[in-house]
């Protein structure tokens, strides 16, 4: 009894982490959940007892055809919900089907960072890069600093995060408990970035609206409705809305746009892209 229940919780778990505007199939949630697609009539059953339509969205799991297939509050509504969300429908299918399946393990497979004190800044830029970042500040972890090393490196390990850290005892430590560590000398962030493709951590050096900077969340776009939520917000550009597209941190509230702030990042990407060409051309 018990062991069914988990299925469902880990089916629901898993419906939470498809992104708006993707849809995912029967197949691939049993794919991620048993390593096998023939469990996917067993999460068809778990997925049809969802207890929150919409909040989890079950409406985003469709046939590994492409075709749309049931729903509790009915196919019409179905594609309507997906609609809004930026899902093309046309004769019953999602159009663009490859492109718009989200398969868990591509995003098991990305890399997902822990940052020491000292990098607050990188923090930030890795998660405008899209990348899953927790900085040790934000952690709870004992004052006492052998301690906080200690656990520091156990948490890297569990999560499977790769350790960013100035701190060479540290480094020592978490090597020793199997977690993939870098360590990083240099200051500024550019340079920081430079570093971890260096040591072949393969990192793409393309701004995405994924992921909260502040908080590490995933953002998700305002859809047109809501456009109350960006006028509430005084630092929002409020002539733009309805013609930009604006994104929301549901943890934080935080609202981003692809203004200016964005093009500078990406520029002085570029350049770093640019250095790293020269170098190779030079070697
Ligand atoms: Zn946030």
């Amino acid at each position: 009894m018990s062991t069914a229940r988990n299925f469902q919780t880990e089916v629901l778990n898993l419906l939470i982490q498809i992104p708006e505007g993707r849809v995912t199939t029967y197949g691939e949630l049993a794919r991620a959940l048993t390593g096998s697609v023939r469990a996917a009539r067993a999460v068809g059953q778990a997925v049809a007892r969802n207890p929150q339509p919409i909040t989890i969205p079950c409406h985003r799991v469709v046939r590994s055809t492409g075709e749309v297939g049931e729903y509790g509050g009915g196919v019409a509504m179905k594609i309507q919900l997906l609609r809004a969300e930026g899902v093309e429908i046309a004769g019953g299918k999602v159009v663009d089907f490859e492109h718009k399946v989200f398969r868990f393990e591509d995003e098991q497979e990305q890399l997902r960072f822990l940052t020491d004190r000292m990098f607050g800044k990188l923090t930030t830029w890795l998660r405008i890069l899209g990348y899953d970042t927790l900085y040790a500040a934000d952690i709870p972890l004992s004052r006492d600093q052998e301690d906080e090393d200690n656990a520091l490196a156990a948490f890297a390990a569990r999560e499977g995060r790769i350790l960013l850290t100035r701190d060479k005892n540290l480094v020592t430590s978490a090597i020793r408990k199997g977690v993939h560590c870098v360590l990083i000398k240099t200051d500024g962030v550019l340079d920081q970035l430079q570093e971890l493709l260096q040591h072949h951590v393969p990192i793409t050096l393309e701004p995405v609206p994924e992921r909260c900077s502040e908080c590490n969340a995933r953002i998700r776009k305002v859809a047109a409705r809501e456009s109350a939520l960006l006028r509430h917000n005084r630092y929002v550009p409020q002539d733009m809305i309805g013609t930009w597209e604006f994104w929301v941190c549901d943890r934080c509230g935080r609202i981003y746009w692809e203004g200016s702030h964005w093009r500078d990042i990406r520029e002085r990407l570029k350049r770093l892209n640019g250095n790293e060409d020269c170098r190779s051309d030079g070697e």
